[in-house]
């Protein structure tokens, strides 16, 4: 294999190592000759993570982004000398965990060396007096959930991405999973970390159920998408596994009837474990046939008596707000298939350019943000479809899923037009006051947006990026970057 003919994609910030010959010689000193590699094979898995269009790019031949060095440590220790080594010469290091990220986040925007997490697979602790799992960060989502619902316990964090993910990559991006009404969000879980800051400190967030200690430092590093420092260990809340689970389905006429039982049930304070509203498009695709166009499922889950008090509100609410009762067969087909995700791969070699946005608002504006992103988005030359399904709700707002398609028309090439929908959607989202991104983070495709969603405090985050990473090390081109702007990033 030969690497020098492929194109790189983003190209134009490459920092080439100058004497990389002994920058390998130093790291495999520092962390042993079998956890360095510069091997082609080897370089080639780091070029993309699961960003849909470097699919399309992989068909004609081109890499996303290109690194020399890959490095596979195993103790934080190993990672702090990586990096003091890396802000001495200079060099960019991008962490890597699964490479599920699909916003570019791990993608070797500057090249440099690669951190490859895998190694960090261990689980340390379970404490079942304070319901807690202590972690390497590296660990993989599904070989921990394996191992906690065979003592009995869950994390109640179950992305789609559950078999190709990692808990290091869950914490860098903010993640959600499917079960997110009841058991919250990534950063509901985290109780103490152990992080690795850019110019090599390993500092301790210790575990506490809560704490009035200051400003939550800790915070800070979930969402920080590997640019503000590595985790390398946390602590994460678990669950016994529930005891009952109720699947219950309604299809309602319309996406506002749907939407208005949702808000009556999360004000109710009822909070299913699962709630999925999906548009018309997505209830035929989905589910085929049902009596109305809108499909909600839901799953209700824990001790038995609060399911069945969850059952009677949700069913009773989604009766007074014009929903029929479906059943439990679309529940359970929604299990079968709910990591499958096979038709994304289906696309490209068609030459179709294909995406997930998933984007947030409060609900005053829940109804239009939908009409309005599906008008912007179907107006992009060349659409063929736009439909979403909402997956995570709040008493104050949820979040939206958007998948759109299409082929680029005229002179336009995929990436021009893939960016055109990405940028018609957030846009008509940030007009509305809503969030570019619900769980998937900023990465590249958004980061450009970054100002505009931050406003003033932007300029804020900026600096405190400069002060933990002065050389700017750690995952640059992300985030504080307007990469899209500012970078040739065309094919
Ligand atoms: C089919 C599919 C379904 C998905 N479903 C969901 C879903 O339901 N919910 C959801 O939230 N996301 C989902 N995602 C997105 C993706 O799985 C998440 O963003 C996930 O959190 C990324 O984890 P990873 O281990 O693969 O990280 P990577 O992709 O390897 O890295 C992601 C980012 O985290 C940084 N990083 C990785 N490890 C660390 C670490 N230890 N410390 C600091 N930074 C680190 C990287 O530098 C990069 O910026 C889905 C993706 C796919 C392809």
């Amino acid at each position: 294999m030969v690497l020098k003919k492929f194109d790189i994609i983003y190209d134009k910030n490459i920092h080439k190592i100058k004497n990389k010959d002994e920058i390998v010689s130093q790291l495999e000193e520092l962390i042993g000759n079998k956890k360095v590699s510069t091997e082609e094979v080897d370089i080639l898995a780091y070029t993309k993570d699961t960003t849909l269009i470097t699919l399309n790019w992989s068909i004609q031949g081109k890499i996303a982004g290109l690194p020399e060095i890959i490095t596979y440590p195993e103790t934080a220790e190993e990672i702090s000398e990586i990096l003091k080594l890396a802000n001495k010469e200079k060099i960019p290091i991008t962490p890597y965990a699964e490479g599920s990220g699909v916003v570019g986040g791990a993608i070797p925007i500057y090249g440099g060396i690669i951190i490859d997490m895998k190694k960090f697979n261990k689980i340390l602790e379970i404490n079942e007096k304070n319901l807690t799992v202590t972690v390497e960060a590296g660990i993989n989502g599904m070989n921990l959930e394996r191992h906690l619902n065979a003592k009995g316990y869950t994390t109640g964090h179950i992305p789609q991405s559950l078999y190709t993910s990692s808990v290091g990559g869950y914490i860098a991006h903010r993640a959600a999973g499917q079960f997110s009404t009841k058991y919250g969000k990534i950063e509901d879980m985290v109780l103490g970390m152990e992080v690795v800051l850019p110019q090599g400190e390993i500092i301790n967030f210790k575990t506490i159920a809560r704490a009035s200690t200051g400003p939550q430092l800790d915070k800070v590093f979930i969402g920080g998408e590997g640019t503000l420092g590595i985790v390398t260990e946390a602590t994460l809340k678990i669950w016994p596994y529930p005891e009952k689970r109720a699947l219950i389905s309604y299809s309602f006429p319309t996406l506002e009837d749907s939407l208005e039982a949702t808000r009556k049930i999360l004000r109710k304070q009822v909070y299913p474990a699962v709630i999925r509203i999906y548009d018309d498009k997505e209830t035929k695709r989905h589910f085929g046939k049902a009596k109305n166009d809108v499909m909600v499922v839901f799953v209700c889950e824990g001790a038995t008596k609060l399911v069945e008090l969850e059952e009677a509100y949700t069913k009773s609410i989604c009766e007074e707000n014009n929903g029929y009762y479906e059943g439990e067969e679309p529940v359970e087909h929604w299990f079968e298939t709910r990591f499958k995700v096979k038709e994304t791969s289906m696309f490209p070699p068609y030459k179709i350019v294909a995406d997930t946005i998933e984007v947030a608002c409060m609900w005053d504006v829940a109804g239009e943000l939908y009409q309005k992103v599906i008008d912007a988005t179907s107006s992009v030359p060349g659409n063929l479809l736009i439909s979403a399904h909402i997956s995570h709700f709040y008493p104050n707002g949820v979040g939206y899923y958007f998948t759109f398609g299409g082929v680029p028309t005229g002179d336009k090439t995929e990436f021009d037009f893939y960016k055109e929908c990405w940028d018609a959607t957030v846009k008509a989202v940030e007009d509305l006051g809503g969030s570019f991104g619900h769980h998937h983070g900023v990465g590249v495709n958004r980061s450009h947006w970054m100002k505009r969603e931050w406003g003033q405090a932007f300029e804020t985050l900026k600096e405190v990026k400069k002060l933990l990473d002065p050389n700017n090390i750690l995952n640059p081109g992300k985030i504080y970057e307007p990469t899209w702007e500012e970078q040739r990033g065309d094919d």
